[in-house]
């Protein structure tokens, strides 16, 4: 990619880079070398030198150190250097926007608005600093107080997924900083150059500050090193991010030591199209959630649930709008669809899209591998859409590419039915004129998803509301709300300003 050598010259990025740091130092790691290329155009980036077990442990033992001293600032002051950390970001959020964009393959558009998340959660971070609540109760004894407080947990482990290289990273990282933790960070390895940009943005914020080394840590690797992560009883939290084979297996490993884990894994994620939805919101919102990030977003559109009354047309303006994707490097402000991560990704699509024909779907648009010289990396696809049955293997399972399944119904319980019966439990939208509709799929008996929305499609999600999803989502909530709770731990006190010493539930005990 043209200029591309000036944007990693900005960020402090080489042709070979040091995978493991503590922060304001890093060292040459002792594991194999990973190396980084974009599936934009095949091209290398440069490489990191990866953590070996030996590396891990001096990260681990650096961050638990660090530890002890990042809890005794207050948390305000903590927040201060967060905030620090989001004008550092607003200074290199082109760099750091243009590299996500090359290095993962999402719209230049796309990388900036991640890089902007990021400096929206350093804002939500620094006010959330002064409003760590705990509550004070009435207690039943008299001359007695009794509240609860919130105090940091340790070490919390972050294990990323290459498609928010590192928006999920600060979602994690300034939320749980603020609560007095230190994190280690193992990014993905689909993505690991866009990490140590991050950690080159926010050094001289950590050094003009004085934080101690080790309380943001970076440990390179494939899953080898998120698997230490979740064995190894330091670390008190592990917040892991990806396919639910990865946290089914995190989840486990974590709660056999008892362990405290933050699952936020894959979608499948439904609009449901009733009678009265106004067609004219409804069809942009759909083919930017089922095309947008190339359906690499958790909370991609995969399921179109359509009323019988309305399939036909909206199949035909869906067939027309894909007819006008273009295709092509993301980095150009006219194109719609950028690449798949690797061509393991194009293999998995086209695997899906045999699996498809195979159980009996019809396309409406078809698959395919575009060729030609500006696809040559290999990763490219054509967005496709599929008349499908709800119930198929192949529509229950989270397939990480734009295929859009439509599926009709014909009566408003049979569609929330419908939405509801997958494994995943991430986002879902309906998109409705008729309030009883709206409401019904908010309420209890609706959707079962941890996002639901009406007349906004299932991607694009704001920092100020919790993240996250049900049943084979994970359960975990991340980002805005309240989510902050999960990062530390909860102490009920009771104090006793009296001279005598009444128990509860009016027991006497006289010695
Ligand atoms: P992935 O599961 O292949 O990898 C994610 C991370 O987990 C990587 O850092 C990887 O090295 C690590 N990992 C893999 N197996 C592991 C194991 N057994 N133990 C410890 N670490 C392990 O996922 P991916 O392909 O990078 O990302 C795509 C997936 O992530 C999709 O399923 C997507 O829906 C999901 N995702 C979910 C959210 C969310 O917030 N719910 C956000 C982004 C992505």
């Amino acid at each position: 990619m043209k200029g591309i050598g000036v944007i990693l010259e900005k960020l402090g990025i080489e042709d070979v880079n040091h995978g493991v740091t503590t922060g304001q130092s890093s060292w040459e790691s002792g594991g194999a070398l990973l190396e980084s290329f974009s599936p934009v155009d095949g091209r290398k980036i440069g490489a990191v030198m990866q953590a070996s077990r030996g590396d891990y442990d001096r990260a681990v033992e650096t961050a638990s150190l660090a530890f002890k001293s990042w809890r005794s600032i207050p948390a305000p002051k903590r927040g201060e250097i967060v905030r620090q950390m989001g004008m550092k970001l607003r200074e290199y959020k082109q760099e750091l926007g243009t590299l996500v964009s090359y290095e993962m393959g999402k719209s230049l558009q796309e990388g900036l608005g991640e890089v902007q998340e990021m400096i929206d959660i350093c804002d939500f971070a620094t006010g959330l600093s002064r409003q760590l609540y705990g509550l004070t109760m009435h207690s039943e004894r008299p001359q007695h107080r009794m509240y609860e407080q919130w105090h940091p947990l340790g070490v919390v482990g972050i294990i990323s997924a290459f498609n928010f290289p590192v928006a999920v990273w600060s979602w994690n990282s300034m939320i749980a900083w603020v609560c007095g933790n230190v994190c280690v960070w193992k990014p993905s390895e689909k993505t690991p150059l866009t990490a140590i940009a991050c950690q080159h943005i926010i050094q001289d914020v950590l050094k003009d500050n004085s934080v101690p080394e080790g309380v943001s840590c970076i440990v390179s690797g494939g899953r080898d090193v998120g698997e230490w992560l979740a064995q190894d009883p330091r670390v008190a939290l592990v917040s892991a991010t990806g396919s639910i084979p990865m946290g089914r297996s995190v989840g486990e490993t974590v709660a056999r030591r008892l362990g405290k884990s933050l699952l936020e894994l894959g979608g499948n994620n439904a609009i449901i199209v009733t009678p009265t939805a106004d067609l004219k919101i409804a069809i942009p919102a759909i083919v930017f959630g089922a095309v947008g990030t190339a359906g690499q977003r958790c909370t991609s559109t995969r399921r179109l649930i359509v009323h019988d009354s309305i399939f036909e047309e909206v199949k035909n303006r869906l067939a027309k709008a894909y007819g006008q994707l273009k295709i092509g490097n993301p980095l150009d402000p006219g194109i719609h669809v950028g690449p798949l991560i690797d061509r393991q990704a194009v293999a998995q699509y086209q695997n899906a899209a045999e699996q498809i024909k195979q159980a009996g779907g019809s396309f409406v648009v078809a698959p395919g591998v575009p060729e030609g010289d500006q696809y040559a990396s290999g990763c490219y696809v054509t967005p496709c859409i599929a008349e499908v049955e709800n119930h198929w293997a192949i529509v229950q399972h989270e397939t990480f590419a734009p295929i859009l399944y439509l599926i009709r119904y014909s009566d408003a319980d049979e569609a929330i039915a419908l939405q509801n019966d997958v494994p995943q439990g991430l986002s879902s939208a309906i998109f409705t004129n008729d309030l009883r509709d709206a409401e019904r799929f908010l309420s209890f008996g609706g959707s079962d998803c941890g996002i639901a929305n009406v007349n906004i499609g299932t991607s694009g999600a704001e920092i100020g509301g919790a993240f996250g999803g049900e049943k084979e989502t994970g359960g975990g909530r991340e980002s805005g709300s309240d989510a902050w709770k999960a990062y530390m731990r909860r102490q009920t006190n009771t104090i006793n300003y009296g001279t005598a010493l009444p128990l509860a539930q009016g027991i006497k005990f006289e010695i």
